[in-house]
């Protein structure tokens, strides 16, 4: 069958930070740029980020991008690729100054420059105290980015496809990338993007988890897509869980509030992080943080009728600094947990996140994946954002570096599609009609399987199992289990039939479709943990404890790798990890202890 072809010279699949930092890039070089987006751009889901973007601007005390590169291995437990981390951290101050000259409205200090705060993990002076780091528009950074980089997407002439839904990658025989196919939410037209350079910008897959930090858009797409077109999927083992979402919600609590000053208290009004944590306290890195609370609540030191949280208490902060610096923060606990901050402490749980892994890319944001026993450049094809693995966290992220990444890797992306798209003289290949045909008998799968599961049920079973077998602590029988089950749920989600068949403004269709991505996910996810038999950032393994052999349960001899997941064959493979930075030297291994 014969379907409509848009040609571009770049597609980029995402409108969120990341999406618009790489096509204001592509755009302002002169390049006809297409962008899709399943909501309206400034609805995408890094508008929820709260606390602020790292950036070692030294604007309240002294900083260093050095400082921030240690920060970032150590709060990676060495996971994370040296080259990479020192490219991020270096490029941060050039970006978000970039983002103040766009007209992003920053907090201000009494100087008149950029407002930083601490947060988790950011310490000055390679680990000695926490430092002011995280660049913030009061509580709602995210927000602030969004429409500054939207804002100036539409002066650089950006054409914005709004509810349209990427549905598969465009590969060729040779591998080389040339664009997606994507469905028009409205009207349920089916079309190929045809594009010299492709970029995914999706976000994340935090929806593979029933307690989720994440809009219902973050469905794994970008890594669906790609592990579809055979491109491995890297390090999916590891997921942060944030300590501080509301008890019995899930939404988010910055941890920008334990900047200012919050404190962590148990159901005996301890402040117990000095015990986990007797330097950094309460701003500790994040998997620590979760760990600690999840301690206490196991340990019978939760509060409330069913000691199942723990209490965040701002109460003794002057409120003027309450109203003026976390004002969404009030308006959250009093709408999710029904108390009041200035009066009251939060009841917070760990909630699922962020997604450390995802499509790998080198830190130009180029996808790369094995090739004749050797990593290769995907021609045509560039990752950046919470779909992409550059890899920056490793096995944890440290707060403030995600909106970081997304704007030092979507501009890297655009960077590199613009060079790429420049350089090539060539005329756009032809769609290979198998690529059509791919897509297409996925929609008729849908509406033809009668006796099909159901999306909402099978969704939930997905959901309970990732909570259930591969949560913030991991037991061995447990992961072992777990992938049997993840794997009949997958059986599951093949046997999908939508009742509705209506092609318009079928939501049952595009959850459907989103299901394939966020199964892709989970079941990556979960035989990556099981596989892992070491315990490393957020991964913490009952079998793999702290010994002075192996600290923290780390297995630096066999483990220090990066793990790759390979759809076809559900088969796993191993890069390692890249120590060696661009210009310093190695920052070596050792325990992790704030
Ligand atoms: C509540 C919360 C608070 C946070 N606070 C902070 C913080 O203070 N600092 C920090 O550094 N990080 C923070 N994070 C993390 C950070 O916000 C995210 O990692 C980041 O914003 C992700 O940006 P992105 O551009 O990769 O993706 P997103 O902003 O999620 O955008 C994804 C885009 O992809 C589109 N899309 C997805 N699939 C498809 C498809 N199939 N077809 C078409 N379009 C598609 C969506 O429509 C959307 O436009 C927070 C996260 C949460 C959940």
């Amino acid at each position: 069958m014969k379907i409509t072809q848009r040609t571009f010279d770049a597609v980029i699949v995402g409108a969120g930070g990341a999406g618009l930092r790489a096509a204001l890039q592509l755009s302002e070089s002169g390049l006809r740029t297409a962008v899709l987006t399943k909501v309206f751009p400034t609805r995408s889901h890094t508008v929820a980020a709260q606390g602020g973007v790292a950036a070692s601007l030294g604007n309240s005390e002294e900083d260093h991008w050095h400082w921030h590169m240690y920060d970032t291995v150590k709060g990676s437990d060495w996971l994370g690729d040296q080259d990479a981390i020192e490219f991020m951290c270096r490029k941060a101050n050039e970006v978000v100054i970039e983002l103040e000259h766009y007209g992003m409205p920053f907090d201000r200090t009494d100087a008149g420059k950029i407002y930083q705060r601490p947060f988790g993990g950011h310490m000055s002076n390679f680990g000695e105290k926490p430092v002011r780091r995280s660049c913030a528009a009061a509580d709602r950074t995210g927000h602030a980015m969004l429409h500054a980089l939207y804002q100036r997407n539409v002066r650089a002439n950006t054409q914005f496809f709004v509810e349209w839904m990427a549905l598969d990658l465009i590969r060729d025989a040779e591998g080389e990338v040339l664009g997606v196919t994507a469905l028009e939410m409205e009207t349920g037209e089916i079309v190929a993007f045809q594009a010299k350079a492709t970029i995914f910008a999706t976000g994340g897959a935090g929806r593979i988890y029933h307690s989720s930090t994440n809009a219902f858009i973050n469905t794994g797409d970008g890594p669906g897509m790609a592990a579809r077109a055979g491109i491995p999927l890297e390090d999916m083992e590891f997921w942060q869980f944030h300590p501080t979402g509301v008890a019995g919600a899930g939404v988010l609590i910055t941890e920008g509030v334990r900047g200012e000053g919050g404190i962590l208290r148990n159901s005996a009004g301890e402040r117990f992080m000095e015990r986990y944590a007797p330097n950094a306290k309460d701003l500790a890195s994040r998997d620590v943080v979760s760990r600690a609370m999840v301690t206490e609540i196991n340990e019978g030191r939760g509060c409330g009728p069913h000691k199942d949280f723990v209490l965040l208490d701002i109460t003794h902060l002057d409120p003027k600094v309450i109203m003026q610096r976390l004002p969404g923060i009030r308006e959250i606990s009093i709408q999710f947990a029904n108390v009041d901050p200035i009066k009251e402490p939060i009841p917070v749980v760990p909630t699922c996140h962020y997604q450390m892994g995802g499509i790998p890319t080198n830190y130009v944001a180029q996808v790369v994946a094995p090739s004749g026993g050797k990593d290769a450049i995907v021609p045509g094809f560039y990752a950046a954002g919470e779909c992409a693995c550059a890899s920056v966290h490793g096995a944890n992220r440290l707060g403030t570096n995600s909106l970081l990444d997304l704007l030092v890797f979507g501009k890297s992306a655009g960077e590199s599609a613009a060079e790429d798209v420049k350089k090539s003289a060539k005329a756009h290949k032809p769609v290979p009609q198998e690529a059509i045909e791919r897509t297409l008998s996925r929609l008729d799968r849908l509406e033809t399987q009668k006796d099909g599961a159901d999306v909402r049920e099978t969704l939930l079973a997905m959901q309970r199992t990732m909570q259930n077998h591969c949560g913030v602590f991991r037991f061995a029988d447990k992961l072992k289990e777990g992938v049997a089950r993840i794997l009949d749920v997958q059986r599951d989600a093949q046997r999908i039939g939508i009742k509705d068949k209506s092609k318009v403004f079928n939501t049952a269709r595009a959850e459907a479709l989103e299901l394939d991505n966020l199964i892709e996910v989970a079941v990556a996810t979960m035989v990556s943990a099981e596989a892992r038999k070491e315990s490393r950032g957020a991964h913490v393994r009952d079998d793999a404890p702290d010994t002075p052999e192996n600290p923290n349960g780390r297995d630096d001899k066999n483990w220090l790798k990066h793990t790759l997941w390979f759809k076809d064959g559900n088969r796993l493979d191993y890069k390692p990890v890249q120590l060696n930075p661009l210009t310093v030297g190695t920052i070596e291994l050792k325990k992790r202890a704030y």
